[in-house]
């Protein structure tokens, strides 16, 4: 079957009426599969018209698989032969609340660990699927740090978002979200990237004998922070003792900056021990404190940090740089391929005009520009179904989830795979 529009908006939502007895219906979630038949690096080609299309619905905990271009699913329980094992590249997994049964949601790779068979893939949230209640327009995706955006191929990080909230007493307001709140709430920054001082550090500080490998002495700065002589890499002995500050100067060093109306974007090659080449770590943690260490000069607010990706991957090097984004007030910032963008970013598989970013009611909002590989937003959490619609996609498939109210469970497009076996 083909579907011209991936993500058609003809579905009517579905409306819960005051006075409809919710006790008596039985929640469904209709889930639309659509899959590309070609298989692109994970990339789905949303202007593409030629897809494999079913319709169902599911009344229980699922598993779904996808069989050449065939999406089937099974029971949770449902005990698979060497065969179907073979033969199945299993995808996502449904689960349901126990006490409210109203409540699906689509489980984060690896969480169904009951499930040997079941491999941890990336589902990507489509921002474009995400409508306004006229059903035709994005309301946008709200960031939060630590989540990784997929602009065609290429991914950011949201490294940190910092904007103001009233504090309940009149006009005063509070930084809302740090890197170090983002670091503690742990919510997706790596724990690879951080280094933990704490014990060295102290140890450190009782051996008098010990000197900073760059500035050759003991106590240079009256930030006690600063002036920690800590050992990230493989060297041993005072050669591989640096100040923090040291080591901060050292990166900058080798940092690039570049300026550009509202984005302030640092990069960077390699930043790593010129004699073990061991990577330096991108946050050193003393005690409570977090401090990075690759400074950025920050406005008041509000801002948001994007961290891009590394797509190399003969360094092990996470990301090579970092772009401070400032809101303009009266347009959106453009992310894209193209010249006339904002963000600028140089891959075949972001569109010219990829995406928009915008600052409403104290947020930031990503909005997808009908782009070829789409926006997207990688799920670090359980996407509850509601019932407005939302996609995910993973890899050549693309779902569509949306939570309805059936009369009757006799609706025999509802029969899972396993219930007509049985
Ligand atoms: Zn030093
Ligand atoms: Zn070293």
């Amino acid at each position: 079957m083909q579907s011209k529009e991936v993500l058609d908006n003809n579905m009517s939502q579905t409306q819960i009426k005051p006075g409809n007895a919710l006790s008596q219906s039985k929640p469904v979630v209709e889930v639309k599969a659509v899959t590309w038949d070609k298989d692109s690096h994970g990339l789905f080609d949303y202007e593409n018209s030629y897809y494999d299309m079913r319709k169902f619905q599911i009344a229980k905990p699922v598993v779904i698989g996808r069989n050449k271009n065939e999406i089937n699913c099974w029971s949770k329980n449902q005990n698979f032969s060497e065969n179907e094992r073979r033969e199945t590249e299993f995808l996502l997994s449904i689960s349901q609340n126990h006490e409210d049964r109203s409540k699906f949601s689509v489980d984060v790779p690896g969480q169904f660990r009951n499930h040997e068979q079941f491999p941890v893939r990336h589902n990507y949230l489509i921002v474009r699927s995400l409508k306004c209640k006229d059903g035709r327009n994005q309301r946008g995706y709200s960031l939060h740090p630590g989540e990784i955006i997929k602009l065609g191929r290429v991914e950011y990080r949201v490294r940190e978002i910092k904007i103001r909230k009233p504090n309940g007493n009149g006009n005063e307001f509070e930084v809302l979200t740090t890197e170090e709140e983002a670091y503690d709430c742990m919510s997706g920054l790596p724990n690879d990237e951080v280094f933990d001082a704490t014990k060295q550090a102290l140890e450190n500080q009782n051996d008098p004998s010990l000197t900073c490998r760059y500035c050759f002495q003991r106590d240079t700065s009256d930030d006690m922070m600063e002036n920690l002589l800590i050992n990230p890499c493989d060297c041993k002995g005072s050669s591989g003792m640096v100040h923090l500050m040291c080591l901060m100067n050292w990166i900058q060093y080798k940092i690039i900056s570049k300026n550009n109306n509202n984005i302030a974007t640092y990069s960077w090659k390699k930043l790593q021990c010129e004699v073990c080449t061991k990577n330096w770590p991108r946050s050193v943690c003393f005690q409570n404190q977090v401090r990075s260490l690759i400074s950025v000069e920050k406005p008041e607010f509000p801002y948001i940090i994007l961290e891009k990706q590394s797509t190399d991957s003969t360094t092990n090097l996470k990301a090579n740089s970092l772009s401070l984004i400032v809101p303009s007030e009266d347009a959106p910032i453009k992310l894209g391929r193209g010249h006339q963008c904002d963000l600028r970013i140089s891959d075949i598989s972001v569109s010219r005009i990829h995406a928009f970013l915008k600052f409403e009611n104290n947020r930031f909002l990503i909005f997808d520009n009908d782009s070829k590989f789409g926006t997207l937003i990688k799920l670090n959490k359980p996407y509850q179904v509601m019932t407005d619609k939302a996609a995910v996609q993973i890899g050549r498939t693309v779902f569509t989830f949306v939570l309805k109210y059936s009369k009757s469970s006799r609706n025999q497009q509802s029969a899972l795979k396993d219930d007509k076996k049985n």
